[in-house]
């Protein structure tokens, strides 16, 4: 009787052959070389890859463009990984479902490639910038970012830490030797508070990197929206009319309304029109007056409050206590962080919400309890 083997055929095929068993000699670079030649196709405002450079030069990547590789090393980084357990506006929440740095950094990186893509722009300059721009957050939002700018001599942004860590902490203070275009933009992406479109930015700052200022706050309006309506602390008659009757009442709405509206104001920035122009990354009036609306109302009856509420007075006193035991002690502060200027700001401003809590607990046993509580209830 002849039995029926359903792998015979198989083991036939795949049995290696003279030809299939010689390893195949290919040049890889050829790789990066068709990326680089495909960037030649974007418009003629994109940052181009090949043109960037490092502070240390490095040999090129075979299969990845420059700021494909810088995207890559702030995802392997540990700071990164730390976005997990830090703040956007709920300290150390306990529902699952509220926004932390790590997602919203994601939305960011997310609004800012649909941008640039659409303005056939460099994608890849662009979710690198929004990728870095928050590394550098202290324990606790802005709230734990305001009291480190107090308490250090020389004073502390976050925007300013995000290039501080890249540049000289990460990989055990050999820093990641990022791209000028990257660092750059991670350096510019804070706006000020009366206008999002306002502050003087560098007159040689990317179309990408003004992308991504903009999508920061695209970002952080709408999922603040959302979780300031979850936590039950807005609901949707709280919103000012002008913000609902142009944008609408829906999340997604009001997402793709703001960068529809980027999107076709900058549009000489595609080149397509010419190349008289100076492009720059822009909103319409009507659109960018909406939007400083939305975030005046949403400082002023979300941020504000948040801030001066118990958790976050209870953050304030935990971020000093810190501040003042490691100022005191400097002798427990790990090795890695030795700039004697920046030691105590490098150990704290490192820290995740619930790091930064549980140290707290152990030098003044009952200073954090305001998050215990909200735990157990
Ligand atoms: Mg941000």
């Amino acid at each position: 009787m002849v039995s029926y083997n359903p792998f015979k055929r198989l083991v036939a095929s795949s049995r290696p052959n003279q030809t299939q068993g010689l390893p195949r000699f290919v040049n890889l670079s050829v790789v990066r070389h068709r990326l680089e030649q495909r960037e030649e196709s974007l418009s003629p405002f994109a940052a181009r890859s090949k043109d960037s450079s490092r502070e240390t030069p490095e040999s090129p990547s075979d299969v990845r463009t420059e700021y494909q590789r810088d995207r890559d090393r702030i995802i392997h980084s540990k700071a990164f990984r730390r976005l997990k357990h830090k703040t956007q506006v709920f300290i150390a929440p306990s529902g699952d479902h509220y926004v932390t740095r790590l997602t919203h950094t994601l939305e960011v990186a997310q609004i800012a490639r649909t941008i640039a893509r659409a303005l056939n722009l460099n994608e890849d300059l662009a979710e690198a910038i929004a990728l870095g721009h928050d590394l550098g957050h202290t324990p606790f939002g802005h709230v734990g970012e305001r009291e480190v700018d107090e308490l250090h001599p020389a004073g502390f942004t976050h925007a300013g830490h995000s290039l501080r860590l890249v540049e000289k902490l990460e990989r055990e203070g050999r820093g990641l030797n990022l791209t000028f275009d990257v660092r750059h933009g991670i350096a510019n992406h804070s706006k000020p508070r009366d206008d999002v479109m306002g502050g003087t930015t560098p007159h040689d700052l990317t179309l990408e990197a003004q992308i991504v200022r903009l999508s920061d706050a695209f970002a952080y309006l709408n999922h603040d929206i959302a979780d300031a309506f979850r936590a039950g602390v807005l609901d949707s008659d709280d919103m000012p009319k002008v913000v609902t009757e142009r944008l609408g009442e829906r999340h997604s709405k009001r997402l793709d309304e703001m960068v529809t509206d980027v999107v076709s104001a900058s549009w000489d920035a595609t080149g397509d029109d010419g190349l008289d122009s100076h492009p720059s990354i822009r909103m319409s009036d009507e659109m960018r007056e909406t939007v400083n609306v939305l975030r005046d109302f949403m400082i002023e009856r979300f941020y504000l409050p948040e801030n001066e509420g118990e958790e976050g007075i209870a953050a304030r006193e935990i971020v000093r206590l810190l501040y003042r035991h490691f100022d005191d002690n400097r002798s427990t502060i790990p090795g890695e962080y030795h700039d004697e200027e920046w030691a105590v700001v490098d150990y704290i401003a490192g820290m995740t919400d619930q790091y930064a809590i549980r140290m707290a607990e152990r030098i003044e046993p009952g200073i954090g309890k305001v998050f215990a509580l909200r735990r157990a209830r």
